[in-house]
């Protein structure tokens, strides 16, 4: 039986308090897990997991990490107990190799809220296994492209990759608006443009973006952007780019979220 090719997608997980809420991001996400066909297994790149190098987890039963402070006692009570996916971590890692890029492994690392939140919205079973993959926050956009290039064949085996950021994140201007700032607006604009137009490149060249800075004071939140993007792209960079999904938290906080698949 065919198995069919998958989408990568990338989330905006926004605050942890998105678990609570009745939000549009939060009903988006629910939603989310009922209209993507269903995944054999998960590998999610999440903005909460940073090393220097890429790391694997191993972990075969990871446990849930509530790596926030200040929030409700009911965030703390929260579980996410899917399995992980050692096999599928090990063929990520396999695959990095492959392509020269040095890929390190952890046995015990468990679901930091980046993932745990946003799957638990949108799989709530806990039924599908989940492999992870860390961001480097030292690294440029295009290498995290290209990781996500060298994982397009798991997108056909069933694989759904998951990059799990947000797509304006300056927590420094939390609630300072009512509206969202002219900063903020540029730059969820130009993802939106430049994500339908199809071309990687332009994408890749965010930082030539006066905005840039504001939308992203740190960068964390916004490469696993682009494993997904290179994980649909071509040779040439072209790919089919899908809004899935625009909406704002917290007066600055963009809750976009995008699918790509091949040309
Ligand atoms: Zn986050």
């Amino acid at each position: 039986m065919n198995q069919t090719t998958l989408p990568a997608i990338f989330i905006s997980h926004g605050a942890p308090t998105i678990a609570l809420e009745d939000t549009p991001a939060s009903t988006f996400l629910r939603e989310l897990g009922t209209t993507l066909p269903r995944p054999k297994a998960i590998l999610t790149i999440s903005a909460h997991w940073t090393t220097n190098r890429p790391k694997v987890s191993l972990a075969a039963q990871p446990e849930t990490i509530h790596d926030f402070g200040g929030f409700p006692q009911a965030l703390y009570e929260m579980a996410y107990p899917a399995p992980g996916a050692p096999e599928l971590a090990n063929r990520v890692a396999a695959l990095l190799q492959r392509a020269n890029i040095a890929c390190d492994s952890s046995l015990d690392r468990g679901y930091d809220h980046g993932v745990w939140i946003p799957l638990r919205l949108m799989y709530p079973a806990a039924d599908i296994p989940v492999a992870q993959l860390s961001v480097q926050p030292n690294a440029s956009a295009e290498a995290h492209y290209r990781v996500g290039q060298v994982l397009q064949e798991l997108r056909a085996d069933g694989v759904l990759i998951v990059a799990s950021g947000t797509a304006v994140h300056n927590l420094y201007t939390i609630g300072q608006y009512a509206e969202p700032p002219a900063w903020a607006v540029q730059f969820e604009q130009w993802l939106y443009d430049e994500t339908l137009s199809g071309a990687a490149h332009d994408l890749l060249r965010y930082e030539d973006l006066s905005v840039a800075r504001m939308a992203h004071p740190t960068p964390e939140h916004w490469l696993p952007f682009y494993v997904a993007l290179g994980a649909a792209s071509n040779h040439d960079g072209q790919f089919r780019g899908t809004c899935l999904h625009r909406s704002w938290a917290f007066g600055s906080l963009s809750m976009a979220a995008y699918g790509f698949e091949n040309v």
